[in-house]
């Protein structure tokens, strides 16, 4: 039997419907007579992406001067996109930084680092000690730990942000085809890109985004070198909190020092997710160990490890009041780079390919801004945000034969 294949033609076809591929498609189709195509492999919102789920954090909180730059920009963004489409994105509850106040950065900085920069920016925070943190909130703080709280911090309802994106793209003309998995891309000129997906439909584009987070190293890896780029798969999940406390819980992140004896990251965070009917906070780690990294999705398990579960839940039940059951677990990728920017750039050697990888656990809460980044690199423009920090031809970002899948 032959097989049918259908050739669709688009000046930029957009690979990956996360948050990045969708702010993409949304801030390209603001341009007149664009014919723009988004391919998501899974469904839309996809339970298997780094984008999957209800809330994230945003805060200016960073130890990384540039991180909070590009928070500054980005909530801008987020503030003109609830205007315009008369939705609430952003929840501004406040953000606690507490722990050891051990001068290393994590992958989410650290406290003296957060606290110089904020200090510098003229971002206010209060300081408090642990007696102070355990009177204002229902935990168990050590003795030396000390806190930060930045009360413009807050969180991002992230589902609603997909959808926000993913209709008005439509609306705008974007055609969204899902169930669509790219298998080959194929550049034929220096601006002519063929995409085949596995269903054996063929897509010819002058421009092409790669916004397939996770998956990114197995789509070049089918044409060039693949990044140095590391997947992390991460426990998050939601408990129920006491009724009488459910008010009190903060959004907080908690910085502890590795403990190699007891496989213990160190690294944990909560914020309160309450709907009417539910007293629930989100929770995870922020950390997995390296023994479960991995290059490649294609063996990412799903299945959250039963060691970090219990680390997890013993996080809680020694540190915070209130904790009552479990209600469901994940295992989500962290895409990450060895200095956890991300990247966002044109690909190197090809001129036709713009990339946007290497979220590192972090990339929500700058969503808008880096969409309208990639809008801009695929229409030639001078980027409105300096971009070098998050060159793809970084050496932090270029493999090493070694390191390639
Ligand atoms: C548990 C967890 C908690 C987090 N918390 C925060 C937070 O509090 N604050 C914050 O700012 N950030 C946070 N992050 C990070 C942030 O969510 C991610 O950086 C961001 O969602 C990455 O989005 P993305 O679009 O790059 O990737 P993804 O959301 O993974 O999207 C990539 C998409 O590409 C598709 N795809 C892949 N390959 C192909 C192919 N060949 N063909 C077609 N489609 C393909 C995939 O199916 C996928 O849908 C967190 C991440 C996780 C996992």
């Amino acid at each position: 039997m032959t097989e049918t294949t259908t050739y669709f033609n688009a000046d930029v076809v957009i690979i990956g419907g996360g948050i990045a591929g969708l702010a993409t498609a949304y801030y390209l189709s603001q341009k007149q007579n664009l014919q723009i195509i988004l391919l998501e492999k899974d469904s839309i919102p996809n339970p298997n992406n780094s984008s999957y789920g209800d809330e994230r954090m945003y805060r200016r909180m960073y130890s990384n001067e540039y991180l909070s730059e590009l928070q500054e920009e980005s909530l801008k963004e987020w503030k003109n996109l609830e205007t315009q489409h008369d939705c609430q994105l952003l929840r501004q509850n406040g953000l606690l930084f507490y722990g050891e106040a051990w001068d290393e950065e994590t992958i989410e900085g650290s406290i003296p680092g957060a606290r110089r920069v904020m200090e510098k920016k003229g971002i206010p925070f209060e300081a408090l000690n642990a007696e102070q943190l355990q009177q204002r909130w229902p935990m168990r703080p050590k003795s030396d730990f000390i806190g930060l709280f930045e009360s413009t911090s807050g969180m991002v309802w992230s589902a609603r942000a997909i959808e926000v994106f993913r209709s008005q793209a439509e609306a705008n003309g974007v055609s969204i085809h899902t169930g669509q998995e790219t298998v080959s891309l194929n550049c034929t000129s220096s601006s002519t890109v063929e995409i085949k997906t596995r269903s054996g439909n063929t897509f010819l584009a002058n421009q092409v985004v790669l916004t397939t987070g996770a998956w990114t190293n197995d789509l070049l890896s089918l044409f060039t070198t693949p990044l140095n780029l590391e997947i992390w798969p991460m426990v998050w999940g939601h408990y129920r909190v006491e009724e009488t406390l459910r008010e009190q819980f903060p959004q907080w992140f908690c910085f502890q020092q590795e403990k190699p004896d007891t496989n213990d990251g160190g690294l944990y965070y909560g914020f309160p997710c309450h709907t009417p009917e539910t007293s629930l906070i989100k929770v995870g780690i922020d950390w997995c160990p390296p023994e479960l990294r991995t290059k490649t999705m294609s063996t990412f398990v799903r299945e959250p490890h039963p060691e970090l579960v219990q680390l997890l839940d013993r996080f809680l039940r020694h540190n915070w009041d209130g904790i009552k059951e479990c209600v469901g677990l994940y295992f989500s990728p962290y895409t990450m780079t060895k200095d956890t920017l991300f990247v966002l750039d044109k690909l190197p050697g090809y001129p036709q390919i713009s990339l946007f990888t290497g979220g590192s656990g972090q990339a929500f809460k700058f969503a808008p801004l880096l969409g309208k980044l990639l809008a801009e690199l695929v229409l030639d423009r001078t980027p409105s945000f300096d971009l070098s920090p998050l060159s793809a031809s970084r050496e932090c970002v270029i493999s090493s034969p070694d390191e390639q899948l």
